[in-house]
C-alpha cells in the first residue's frame, strides 16, 4: 500500500498514485495564501493578466532591490532560458555548458543552429569551469555560457571563487546565462547569487529563476529573468505577448508574501534529506551532499532497471543522465514519503538489487 495523501500532503497525492520523486517538485504543495489568491481570482480569469503580472513584477523588483526594467516574466524559467539565448545569440556564437546539467537550452540552441559544446563534469561531479573557459578561449567568435547553480542533476554548488573570477571577465564576446532554479534551497553561507552582479550593473549575465520549485507552482508556469535593462529589452523583443497567466501571477505574489510556508518547505526538505543521507550511508551508497530538493546517489548496476523496480514499488525516481551510469537523481518528498523510500531501498538491498 502506498502512502496516503492525508498523512503526507494536504494538496494531495492519491493513495493509488505512485509517489512522484522524479521532477524536483515541492511535495508540500502551494502556500495556503497562494491557494486563497487563486480561489479569489478564479471568477476573474476572463480578464487578461496585465495587472496580475505587473503586481507580481513589482513584488519581485522590491524583493530583489532592482527596478522593473531589470526583470522579465517567463512562462516558467524554461521560457526565460529561451528568451535569454535568443537575445544573446550573435553570428558565429557557440553555447558552452556543463554535462550533465539541465538540458532544455540544448534544444533551443540546436533549433537556432548554435553549436553546443558540452563539458563533462570533473571527477568530483563538479562543473569544470577551467575546461569551459578553455573552450571559450579556443573559439573564434562570441560564446554564451550556461551555468546551473546549484547544478541539476548533482545538487552541487559551483565553486564560488573560480566562478567569481570568470564572471569578472566581462566582455561583449562572452555572456552568461545562470540558472538559479533551486536558489531558495541553498544553505551554504558562502554562496553568492549572480543577482548581486546585476545589482552592481554588470550587463553580460542573465539570471533565470522559477516559481516551480520551492514555491510549488510548476503547473502554473511562472518564471522570471533578471538582467541589465538593455539585455531585458532584447529579451522582451523575443518574448511572446501575454505569456503570463493570471492565476499563476496571483499565486506567485501570494507565495512571495508567505515566508512561513517557504520556511516549512525548507525545513521539511532538510529533514527528509537527512533521512535519505542516513539510509544511503547505512547501505554504503555514495551520494553528493545536496544544496537542493534532490539527491544524486549511487544505485549500483543499471539505472533503467532500478527506475522500473522503484516504479513497481510505487515510487517514481529520476531519469538517466549523461555520464551518470549507476547513479540516480532522487527528488525529495515529505519525510514520511522518504521513510517509505528508505524502507524500499533496504528491501532492494535484501534482494541484491542495489
Ligand atoms: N532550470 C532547472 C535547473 C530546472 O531543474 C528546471 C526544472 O526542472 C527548470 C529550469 C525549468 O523550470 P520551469 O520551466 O518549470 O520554471
Amino acid at each position: 500500500k502506498l502512502l496516503s495523501s492525508s498523512s503526507t500532503n494536504s494538496n494531495g497525492i492519491a493513495e493509488d498514485q505512485p509517489i512522484p520523486l522524479n521532477f524536483n517538485e515541492n511535495p508540500l504543495g502551494i502556500a495556503p495564501r497562494a491557494q486563497q489568491a487563486i480561489n479569489k481570482a478564479l471568477p476573474q480569469v476572463w480578464r487578461y493578466p496585465d495587472k496580475a503580472r505587473s503586481d507580481l513584477m513589482a513584488g519581485l523588483s522590491q524583493s530583489l532591490s532592482l527596478s522593473n526594467s531589470h526583470l522579465i516574466y517567463g512562462n516558467g524559467s524554461s521560457e526565460v532560458l529561451k528568451m535569454a539565448l535568443d537575445a544573446l545569440a550573435q553570428t558565429n556564437c557557440q553555447l558552452v555548458m556543463p554535462d550533465p546539467s539541465y538540458g532544455v537550452i540544448i534544444d533551443y540552441a540546436q533549433a537556432r543552429g548554435i553549436p553546443v559544446v558540452k563539458v563533462k563534469l570533473d571527477s568530483q561531479w563538479q562543473t569544470d569551469l577551467a575546461k569551459m573557459q578553455a573552450k571559450v578561449e579556443a573559439h573564434k567568435g562570441p560564446s554564451i555560457v550556461y551555468l546551473c547553480n546549484p547544478n541539476n542533476p548533482t545538487g552541487v554548488l559551483l565553486p564560488q571563487s573560480p566562478l567569481n573570477q570568470w564572471l569578472d571577465k566581462a566582455s561583449s564576446q562572452l555572456s552568461f546565462i545562470i540558472d538559479e532554479a533551486y536558489v531558495e534551497y541553498v544553505n551554504q553561507p558562502e554562496f553568492v547569487s549572480a543577482v548581486a552582479r546585476i545589482q552592481q550593473g554588470q550587463s553580460n549575465i542573465v539570471v533565470c529563476r522559477t516559481f516551480s520549485k520551492v514555491h510549488a507552482l510548476a503547473g502554473l508556469r511562472v518564471g522570471y529573468g533578471i538582467a541589465h535593462p538593455t539585455v531585458i529589452n532584447a529579451m522582451r523583443a523575443q518574448a511572446s505577448i501575454d505569456n503570463a497567466n493570471l492565476l499563476g501571477c496571483v499565486a506567485a505574489t501570494a507565495s512571495l508574501a508567505s515566508p512561513e510556508w517557504l520556511e516549512l518547505s525548507l525545513k521539511s526538505n532538510h529533514q527528509a534529506k537527512a533521512l535519505v543521507y542516513q539510509q544511503l550511508e547505512k547501505l554504503g551508497l555514495d551520494y553528493l551532499p545536496s544544496e537542493t530538493n534532490f539527491i544524486f546517489h549511487k544505485v549500483t548496476g543499471d539505472n533503467q532497471q532500478y527506475m522500473e523496480r522503484m516504479e513497481q514499488a510505487g515510487i517514481l525516481v529520476g531519469r538517466p543522465f549523461n555520464h551518470g551510469e549507476g547513479w540516480n537523481r532522487l527528488s525529495i518528498g515529505t519525510p514520511t514519503q522518504m521513510q517509505y523510500f528508505c524502507k524500499t531501498l533496504a528491501k532492494f538491498r535484501q534482494q541484491g538489487w542495489i
